[in-house]
């Protein structure tokens, strides 16, 4: 059976748009259909993976109940690698969906039907608590929280698990925390070094042994339409995503 991550933060740039492009190329590399849900109305993943912005229906057509999942989702340039993507009228969603009774479902009965198609679904969250979120959050087993390496780390992670909990209680009981990713790390500074010492004290379990490296071929892989591991294969980035894939399939 597929398993499915949403990839969360409420906090912009931290990273998320990034491992989940990168996450689900690693599982499609290995051989395992994946499937990557674009939900940020800033369509990054999207347009990250060389596919344009205005595809003819999106996640929005799926979330207002006009597609279903398999009439938008398309074939990327790499093998096993599939999309559902964004464009800018998902931003509507966030007025559009409030007003609907039981719209927290609508991305969870989405992909009913076809998660088991897919070893990963990855859902790429945008940077806020808002429906969109919260659509991914009923839909997913599983959460990735990327962390960024920075000052102000910690702040809003407690709020952010605090609205997990109100999920799993009340929308979704079978979600659970797969992670949290540390991002863009430059382990030169010290800085870094406490953050990291920081978030692992915080929360002893929850991070995964994994660290992402600030690496400029993972900044720069998007400008390409790639994700890292095909924009440079042997890169430290690229190395850090693969045993990131790794450890997320161990923890199942
Ligand atoms: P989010 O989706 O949380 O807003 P992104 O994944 O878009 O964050 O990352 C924010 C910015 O940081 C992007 O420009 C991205 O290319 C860059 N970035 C992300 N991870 C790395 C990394 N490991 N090394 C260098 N740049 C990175
Ligand atoms: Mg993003």
């Amino acid at each position: 059976m597929g398993t499915v991550y949403a990839i969360a933060n409420q906090k912009g740039g931290v990273g998320k748009t990034t491992t989940a492009v990168n996450l689900a190329a690693c599982v499609a590399e290995a051989g395992y259909e994946s499937l990557l849900v674009d939900i940020d109305p800033q369509s990054n993943a999207t347009i990250g993976l060389g596919v344009g912005k205005d595809s003819p229906a999106t996640v929005y057509d799926v979330l207002l109940g006009e597609a279903s999942l398999d009439g938008v989702v398309v074939a990327t340039a790499i093998e096993h690698l599939w999309l559902a993507p964004a464009g800018p009228d998902l931003a509507g969603a966030t007025v559009e969906l409030p007003r609907m009774p039981g719209s927290e479902t609508r991305l969870r009965e989405a992909l009913s039907g076809v998660r088991d198609r897919y070893a990963f679904t990855l859902l790429d969250c945008p940077p806020s608590l808002g429906p969109l979120t919260v659509n991914a959050l009923v839909a997913a087993d599983r959460v990735i929280v990327p962390v960024q390496s920075e000052y102000f780390a910690l702040e809003g992670l407690a709020g952010l698990l605090d609205t997990l909990s109100l999920i799993q209680r009340e929308l979704n009981p079978r979600l659970t925390v797969a992670g949290m990713l540390l991002t863009m790390h430059d382990a030169r500074t010290r800085l870094a070094q406490e953050v990291e010492r920081e978030v692992r004290e915080h929360f002893p379990e929850l991070v995964f042994d994994t660290v992402i490296p600030r690496n400029v071929r993972v900044g720069e892989a998007p400008s390409f339409g790639k994700p890292v591991i095909h924009h440079d294969p042997h890169c430290a980035g690229a190395d850090a995503y693969f045993e990131l894939a790794k450890e997320v399939a161990a923890r199942g």
